[in-house]
């Protein structure tokens, strides 16, 4: 397996913001992630981006995005799931295109950090819908 060699301050962008998971005012991830605004939401692109990078072992919640999303992996190793299918491996170069009110999850793979950025396609269709937490259990199948 391709691994990558570079540590998430290497990564072009600033990590930003360290957000703990798990917590009242962040209960849609689980672990600790950082976060860097890269293009604000507004009402004209209608297009805003973040730079996500997430610890080893933490994930986001099972969610969807009305007007869907695209990752642009820039370090580490990750996985991307949607409902119902095997989860996939997801690295430094690769481009997820998320479709609108897929559910899915993404997030650092078991034993590495990964980071992407993400792009909120057509927000004007909504905010994401967040659900459940990926489990430990199921998370733990795919060391
Ligand atoms: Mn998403």
């Amino acid at each position: 397996m391709k691994t990558s060699k570079k540590t998430p301050e290497q990564l072009i962008f600033p990590k930003g913001e360290k957000i703990s998971g798990g917590t009242i005012a962040n209960d849609h991830f689980t672990g600790t992630v950082w976060l860097q605004v890269l293009v604000q939401p507004d009402n004209t692109f209608n297009c805003p981006a973040f730079s996500v990078t997430f610890e080893q072992g933490a994930r986001n919640n099972w969610h969807k995005h009305p007007g869907g999303q695209i990752l642009l992996v820039t370090g580490g190793k990750g996985y991307y799931q949607e409902w119902g299918r095997k989860a996939q491996v997801i690295l430094e170069g690769e481009v997820v295109k998320i479709h609108p009110d897929v559910k899915h999850w993404h997030g650092a793979a078991p034993d590495s950090w990964m980071s992407h950025i993400a792009i909120s396609t057509n927000v004007q269709r909504g905010d994401a819908e967040w659900m459940e937490p990926v489990t430990d259990e199921e998370y733990r199948k795919l060391l």
